[in-house]
């Protein structure tokens, strides 16, 4: 990830690699908030925006997913296609392993309208497995 962000163009400072390092392995889908919150730690004079554009920019290159889920942004090192449940009662947000064959399969209204389709993501809504007991 660090050499592809170089590629786009990005210099790589101590704070943006510390950023990539975080985000890489992240698959609770941080907020940029979440994570300055656990960078700040070791980076006092880290600011929000660095880590929001660092974010964003890994978005912009195809490097990090990203997931509007209604509030803020959510990033997400997972960028083969997949779906997402979400916890209705802690929030909590987990990878859909998607049979990428069955899903491309558009509804036929769709296709008939003319409407291509690139790509579907699907929210399962319920609850967590902590949060069912
Ligand atoms: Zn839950
Ligand atoms: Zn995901």
């Amino acid at each position: 990830m660090l050499a592809d962000l170089k590629r786009a163009g990005l210099k790589l400072t101590p704070q943006r690699i510390a950023i990539v390092r975080e985000i890489a392995d992240d698959l609770s889908h941080p907020t940029a908030q979440a994570l300055f919150e656990r960078l700040r730690v070791a980076f006092p004079t880290m600011s929000f925006a660095t880590v929001y554009n660092t974010l964003d920019a890994l978005a912009g290159c195809g490097l990090t997913g990203s997931l509007n889920l209604g509030g803020a942004v959510r990033f997400d090192p997972n960028t083969e296609p997949h779906h997402h449940a979400v916890c209705d009662a802690c929030g909590m947000v987990v990878d859909v392993d998607v049979d990428v064959a069955i899903d491309a399969a558009a509804p036929a209204t769709l296709s008939a309208s003319g409407f291509r389709v690139l790509r579907e993501e699907r929210i399962y809504r319920g609850l967590c497995d902590r949060c069912t007991s």
